[in-house]
């Protein structure tokens, strides 16, 4: 007890670069982005800058700032009640790079703004439509805060022009106190979601569980029911990974075997497409269609 686990082999992993990485990565110098790939060190950057075997290259970009006023236990964003205003030239601004950038798909998220009266969904969806404005061919995932359960927020981007719409809810029902910020649960986050289908029901709706916290197989497959239930078509299955000694420790290092069996899980209940496996990430392989 007290120790950390050791990393398991499968974990230890050369990072693959593919053929458009160096490109992605030399503009983007210029461009003033901030990805949460170079950001969170995400170890399949090179897969998906590079576009892989599937030659669709991705990348997830951060809005609204560096800051969050939550402060979730298994995440490294820096927190703070009242962060920086948002920049009013953002929407435009990001369009433009992400438009000049060359990706097949976006995966556009933002830390939590409580501090802001629409959580600022306004702003989002402003640039998700100016993205597309530019580019109508690129696919928009927008992985979205949960607005505190405001569903006109919800709405706002539901109807901004957005392919897929994210939304996490990290873990099982049972842990959602110990993992997330407490003013986050998942009957909130259930119902986001819900909401985003019955607005548009073409979009399609995706979530995202860590599996290595100390969840039992019945409650996974619990809240694989319910996340059925509220009609979200996408699933992701990953390892969590802690990011500092100051956050949750991780519980199990779960097998690839074992995420394996939740990818057949996932495919039997009817989501549309279930990727599970250690290092899969909520954005990973986001652009390849089942
Ligand atoms: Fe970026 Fe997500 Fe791919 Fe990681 S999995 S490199 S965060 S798009
Ligand atoms: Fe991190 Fe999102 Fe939680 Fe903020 S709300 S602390 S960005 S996981």
């Amino acid at each position: 007890k007290g120790e950390r686990l050791r990393l398991p082999p499968w974990l230890k992993t050369e990072i693959p670069i593919g053929k458009n990485y160096n490109q992605l990565k030399n503009t983007l110098r210029d461009l003033n982005l901030h990805t949460v790939c170079e950001e969170a060190r995400c170890p399949n950057i090179g897969e998906c800058w590079g576009g892989g075997e599937y030659a669709t290259a991705t990348a997830t970009i951060m809005l609204m700032g560096d800051t969050c006023t939550r402060g979730c236990r298994f995440c490294s964003v820096k927190t703070a009640r009242q962060p920086p205003p948002l920049d009013p030239d953002e929407p435009y601004n990001t369009a433009k790079a992400i438009a000049a950038w060359g990706l097949d798909y976006v995966v556009l998220t933002s830390v939590d703004r409580d501090d802001i009266p629409d959580g600022g969904a306004a702003h989002f969806s402003k640039t998700v439509s100016n993205l597309k404005e530019r580019n109508p061919q690129i696919m928009v995932e927008c992985l979205t805060p949960d607005f505190r359960g405001d569903l006109a927020a919800v709405e706002t981007i539901a109807l901004s022009g957005l392919d897929v719409y994210a939304h996490n809810v990290e873990t099982v029902r049972e842990l959602q106190r110990y993992v997330r910020d407490p003013r986050a649960n998942i009957d909130q986050s259930l119902s986001v979601l819900k909401h985003a289908k019955k607005v548009r029901p073409s979009l399609l709706t995706k979530t995202s569980i860590m599996l290595g916290l100390g969840e039992t197989d019945e409650q996974i497959l619990n809240t694989l029911t319910e996340l059925r239930e509220a009609g979200v078509d996408c699933l992701t299955l990953g390892q969590y990974m802690q990011p500092t000694k100051r956050h949750l420790k991780v519980e199990e290092y779960i097998p690839p075997e074992k995420f394996a069996h939740w990818e057949e899980v996932g495919n039997q209940m009817g989501f549309v497409y279930t990727a599970s496996g250690p290092l899969v990430r909520s954005s990973y392989k986001a652009g390849i269609p089942s």
